[in-house]
């Protein structure tokens, strides 16, 4: 079960890979997660990638190819994976058709207007990285993580402008992966405004 999910930021692609994962019992790989550990432990790949995140570019392909390849080479995705955020570029994509194959392309699409609200609104545990939306999903206590009790944060990239230009980074570099996996070869289509036990539901229908 090697699965990708494609889609803009804020579609919600992170939370049915979570689902995925966790019933299904196979590794959510996001490059975005493994990128924000690099920048917290202050290592060599997180120095070279934070000026390009907090920009809204994609950090070279190169970086992120590495990264990937090595990832999918643990035991543990023997049995599958959810890659989340990768591929996001047409060269990545060839490079990760040469390490495994693909069995699904989900393509989570959603109206522009919501992405910037959800992305603009979105708060995350500084620990547990539970996820928060201020209008639509709320922690009990302002700024507190209901489920550990820590400190809400919001992402560096989560700033207006730098949601402006993450967004026609994806209209440019991402979506012509639409095309290149294709309808009618491996990529399903899924309406991301919905709620995301929907979303899911749906999702299921293509996984064993
Ligand atoms: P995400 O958490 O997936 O929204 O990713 C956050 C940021 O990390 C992106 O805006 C990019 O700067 C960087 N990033 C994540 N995945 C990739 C990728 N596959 N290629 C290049 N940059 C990436």
């Amino acid at each position: 079960m090697n699965l990708i999910l494609l889609g803009p930021p804020g579609s919600g692609k992170g939370t049915q890979a979570e689902k995925i994962s966790s019933d299904y019992d196979v590794p959510h790989i996001s490059t975005g997660n493994i990128l924000r550990h690099a920048i917290d432990q202050g290592t060599d790949l997180g120095l070279s990638a934070k000026k390009y995140m907090n920009e809204g570019k994609l950090v070279p392909d190169e970086l992120v190819d590495e990264i990937v390849a090595e990832r999918l080479s643990f035991l543990d995705c023997n049995r599958g994976f959810v890659l989340d955020g990768f591929p996001r570029d047409l060269t990545q994509a060839k490079a990760l058709e040469g390490i495994r194959g693909i069995d699904t392309v989900f393509l989570v699409e959603c109206p522009q207007q919501t992405l910037i609200s959800r992305l603009s609104n979105r708060r995350e545990c500084s620990s547990c990285g539970k996820i928060y939306h201020l209008l639509n999903n709320p922690p009990n206590r302002e700024g507190f993580c209901d489920d550990c009790g820590n400190k809400l944060i919001q992402r560096a990239d989560d700033q207006p402008q730098t949601i402006k230009k993450r967004l026609t980074t994806y209209e440019k570099e991402t979506k012509p992966l639409i095309d290149y996996y294709g309808e009618e070869r491996i990529l399903v289509r899924l309406d991301g405004f919905q709620n995301p036990d929907t979303v899911y539901a749906e999702i299921k229908k293509y996984l064993p």
